[in-house]
């Protein structure tokens, strides 16, 4: 008899996006005539940069002929992307990251997923609400909880509230925590930290020996000189904290997939018979006999990006977005609501006005205006009162639903 991994029945079934779809067609088929405009989609919109696109054709002629044609390469990414990538992302902003740390990947989701192979079942596990749901369902899966509540809490877990209340960044825990995930600047709640509040997270994870999981995929939208780009910007962050950067949100990957993992050589864990173990080690191995690496096509696009003719083009393109964003942020204030986020992420995160749901709103939005937003409480318990809208779209779209917002939906 084949069993299954019994983990993956406690999930508690894909609810988010396939809710959204299901109402979103209900409402189409009663209203066949209504434009509706999705502004919850965390997908990019625009296309690749075009140098990223002219390496990729350089790329592909280099398959075709004997001398530069290429099969397997480093499991860790080429060293030509690798020394760029500690170049422009660590080293510009003084960090210390040495390029045969980086390994590249092909997605941060992957890698935010993958890395659980390195590490224990007995860690205990801390995640914000809301949060990017990757990192609750790999932990499930993996067995690393208790059943789930009706709130979506999954018993053994340790969440941390990011609200208005606390300016959107988690208080440290009172217990001992072993893996703690932080996103910043924030999906879904735009929220940036600062490096006072990264800070703290480095010491306690230092006293507490834990290790800190930092996904920066949406770094490239900062804008503020004080928001810290890497952890590694925080003294005392190579002893504790692995970062995962994706070139998905960066430059328009979303389809083409490339990402990268930083591990220091200065972290270690806990082997069972007591002694430190260096996790770059462990995640080598671990990419070495599980992956095969990144395409060479797909590596020469990204390394575009750290050409002068791609930096250009990745900046006019993270400006689009961010002038939708500023777009979205200027009139749901104008229609009367209260948002966060926006300026260095590019999702607004809106406070659903008069107590409703997250759900009523989502609802009130798509009749009324047929704007298709994301409900908070989709990301946590803690998100239920909050919406989230996506600046990845069209300038025409962003517009257009923003004019039916002011127009119709003035609180
Ligand atoms: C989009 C996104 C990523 C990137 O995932 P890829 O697999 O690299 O496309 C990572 N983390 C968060 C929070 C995201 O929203």
């Amino acid at each position: 008899m084949t069993t299954i991994n019994d983990n993956y029945l406690k999930l508690k079934a894909g609810y988010l996006f396939p809710e959204i779809a299901r109402r979103v067609n209900t409402f189409a088929q009663a209203n066949p005539d209504a434009k509706i405009i999705r502004l919850g989609i965390g997908d990019v919109t625009e296309p690749l940069p075009e140098a990223c696109r002219m390496a990729m054709i350089q790329a592909v002629e280099d398959m075709g002929s004997r001398n530069t044609f290429k099969g397997y390469g480093p499991e860790q990414g080429y060293t030509w992307l690798r020394e760029k990538i500690a170049e422009n992302d660590f080293h510009r902003y003084g960090c210390t990251v040495d390029a045969d740390e980086i390994f590249i990947s092909d997605g941060s989701k992957c890698d935010t997923g993958n890395i659980l192979d390195i590490f224990g079942d007995d860690n205990i596990i801390a995640v914000t609400d809301p949060v990017y749901p990757v990192y609750v369902d790999t932990n499930v899966m993996a067995g690393h909880s208790g059943e789930v509540n009706n709130q979506g809490e999954y018993e053994g877990f340790v969440y941390l509230p990011i609200t208005a209340e606390n300016d959107f960044t988690a208080q440290l825990p009172t217990q001992k925590v072993d893996l703690i995930y932080l996103c910043f600047p924030n999906n879904p709640t735009g929220a940036t930290a600062t490096k006072e509040h990264l800070q703290a997270w480095v010491n306690y994870a230092k006293e507490n020996h834990s290790i800190i999981l930092f996904d920066a995929a949406y770094e490239a939208f900062i804008s503020d000189p004080s928001v810290p780009h890497s952890i590694y910007e925080i003294e005392g962050a190579r002893d504790c904290a692995i970062e995962f950067r994706s070139f998905s949100k960066t430059a328009g990957f979303t389809g083409t997939r490339c990402a990268f993992t930083v591990v220091p050589k200065t972290l270690t864990g806990k082997a069972r018979n007591g002694s430190d173990v260096e996790l770059w080690k462990l995640w080598n191995r671990r990419q070495s006999t599980k992956f095969n690496g990144v395409s060479y096509i797909v590596q020469r696009a990204a390394e575009a990006i750290y050409s002068d003719a791609g930096k250009a083009q990745v900046k006019d393109l993270i400006r689009f977005y961010m002038d939708n964003a500023k777009i979205i942020r200027d009139k749901l204030t104008e229609a009367g609501l209260t948002v966060y986020g926006g300026t260095n992420a590019p999702y607004v995160w809106v406070k659903t006005p008069h107590g409703l749901t997250s759900w009523d709103f989502f609802d009130k939005l798509l009749q009324t205006v047929n704007v298709v937003g994301t409900p908070g409480s989709g990301f946590g318990a803690a998100g239920e009162g909050y919406f989230r809208i996506s600046a990845f779209n069209s300038r025409e779209n962003v517009e257009e639903a923003m004019r039916r917002i002011t127009e119709k939906f003035r609180e």
